[in-house]
């Protein structure tokens, strides 16, 4: 999980929907169902780089890609929200779809996960649209999140089931740090990692390509290269 830059603007689409519902008479009320998702899907993945929002997995805008298809997600969750409340873009993230079709629940994550809980275990604190909570996040070398807050890193297994071996998110994650440790290390031996060679770095690894893209589990270099910059 890493901190998302969201678009203040809500995508044209959704505006229009809701202009309209308010002018028609009478007005039509405003619902997450019947309003339009393609601009807000497309937003979302752009504002996270085409990321989940919360595993960092690749998220696919192509409906056929079922198991990438990026799901809109309420942070605040739906069934305690008012129908308008619901449409708010402030509140969505994009997010993958969390092995929602596995009949084994280890296997879920993200809000595939949270939607198993009980309705009153849903809420959480944990907001990858909070900069200073997302400061608060770490990894650890076998693959591992965590956060420096108690209960922030406890949500994040409980609530989103981000430590998941059944799902493979830490073995990624280690996956991603090892391979950023043997690019370092075939350049220079550890000791000679300076400031400039790893912001180098930064540019390969955690920056998006032309096309908007970030790598997958980008959070994940980005913590280790400003861990040793701060060294
Ligand atoms: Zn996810």
């Amino acid at each position: 999980m890493r901190y998302i830059k969201k678009s203040e603007t809500e995508p044209r689409d959704l505006r229009e929907y809701k202009k309209n519902c308010r002018k028609a008479s009478p007005p039509l009320k405003i619902t997450y169902k019947d309003m339009p998702k393609d601009g807000t899907r497309q937003q979302l993945a752009r504002d996270q780089g085409y990321l989940c929002a919360y595993c960092m997995r690749r998220v696919s805008l192509d409906p056929a890609d079922q198991l990438n298809y990026l799901n809109i997600e309420h942070l605040d969750p739906q069934n305690q929200l008012t129908d308008e409340a619901a449409t708010d873009f402030s509140n969505l993230l994009g997010v993958c779809p969390g092995n929602r079709s596995s009949t084994e629940n280890a296997k879920k994550t993200c809000d595939a996960y949270r939607g198993i809980l009980e309705e009153d275990q849903q809420t959480m604190r944990l907001n990858p649209l909070d900069e200073a909570q997302m400061d608060t996040i770490f990894y650890q070398r076998n693959g591992e999140i965590g956060s420096t807050d108690t209960e922030l890193n406890k949500e994040l297994s409980d609530k989103l089931n981000l430590n998941s071996e059944a799902a493979y998110l830490p073995q990624n994650r280690e996956t991603a740090y090892s391979q950023l440790v043997r690019f370092l290390k075939a350049k220079k031996p550890i000791g000679e990692w300076s400031k400039p060679f790893l912001q180098q770095a930064w540019q390969l690894f955690c920056t998006p390509d032309k096309t908007g893209l970030y790598r997958e589990y980008v959070g994940v270099y980005e913590y280790w290269l400003k861990h040793w910059m701060k060294k």
